[in-house]
């Protein structure tokens, strides 16, 4: 809608030091004067206590990459919503498609990990895509509207509370954008999948994300359906990040 703001959220992957995070994160924090849009980082678990302190008094939101669908227990390596909440975490990524890829994903584990954010009043930042191959041969909004569709069925109402990130895979640390065309198509297909399932669908954030930078942000962000970018190896770069921040009015 109008007047909605966007969100523009940074997804740092596995990158990151205690030195180079506090660099980053004070320089992006100075730019943040003026800006319209909500801003986030999702950092590696084990800096959430140093994002904590760096953003104290600030706009600067917290994510994080991941998150459990276990409340807590015997799950080694694993991080609750709780444990999540105890360091102010706004936001957590799910289904990332290197998580889908790397780490055998499914639709229903991502559902379920969306469900256990939202339990805790974590937003989760649903991602969902596809390859190159299921592009080439017809298959995108089969595919993207399969991953949304479990993670409706799984929530019910609740999925006014979501962040939805289109993330075509192709274009995930590539350098190949997809055309703001190209991506409005998709994101008017999630949209449509929403309205279907709640009144309230214009009310949740649909995210661009896939080689997303300053040149071509402000040409993806006008697009009627597209509230906002998940950025990777841009959200790195306090000057890039700080430009689609501001392309996002
Ligand atoms: C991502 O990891 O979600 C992403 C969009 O990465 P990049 O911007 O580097 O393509």
């Amino acid at each position: 809608s109008m007047t909605k703001k966007k969100l523009i959220a940074g997804n740092w992957k596995m990158n990151g030091s205690v030195e180079a995070n506090d660099a980053l994160v004070r320089t992006v924090i100075g730019g943040l004067q003026g800006a319209t849009c909500t801003v986030a980082v999702c950092v590696p678990a084990p800096y959430l206590a140093q994002l904590q302190m760096l953003r104290h008094g600030s706009a600067l939101e917290l994510g994080a990459q991941d998150v459990s669908r276990h409340e807590q227990g015997a799950y080694t390596g694993e991080v609750s919503a709780t444990m999540l909440k105890d360091f102010g975490v706004r936001y957590a990524i799910v289904g990332h498609s290197e998580r889908r890829q790397y780490h055998g994903e499914d639709d229903q584990l991502v559902a379920d990990k969306a469900k256990a954010a939202l339990a805790h009043g974590i937003t989760p930042i649903v991602c969902v895509g596809e390859t190159l191959a299921e592009r080439e041969a017809g298959h995108t909004e089969e595919v993207v509207r399969r991953q949304l569709a479990t993670v409706i069925h799984t929530n019910g109402h609740c999925i006014t509370e979501i962040v939805v990130a289109y993330e075509p895979v192709w274009a995930i640390g590539t350098g190949k954008t997809a055309t703001p065309e190209q991506a409005q198509q998709v994101h008017a297909v999630l949209r449509a999948q929403l309205k279907a399932a709640t009144p309230q669908a214009d009310r949740v954030c649909i995210l661009y994300g896939g080689s997303m930078n300053a040149a071509n942000a402000a040409s993806l962000l006008a697009q009627p359906d597209i509230d906002g970018g998940l950025i990777g190896g841009a959200s790195l770069k306090a000057p890039d990040f700080l430009q689609i921040i501001a392309a996002a009015r």
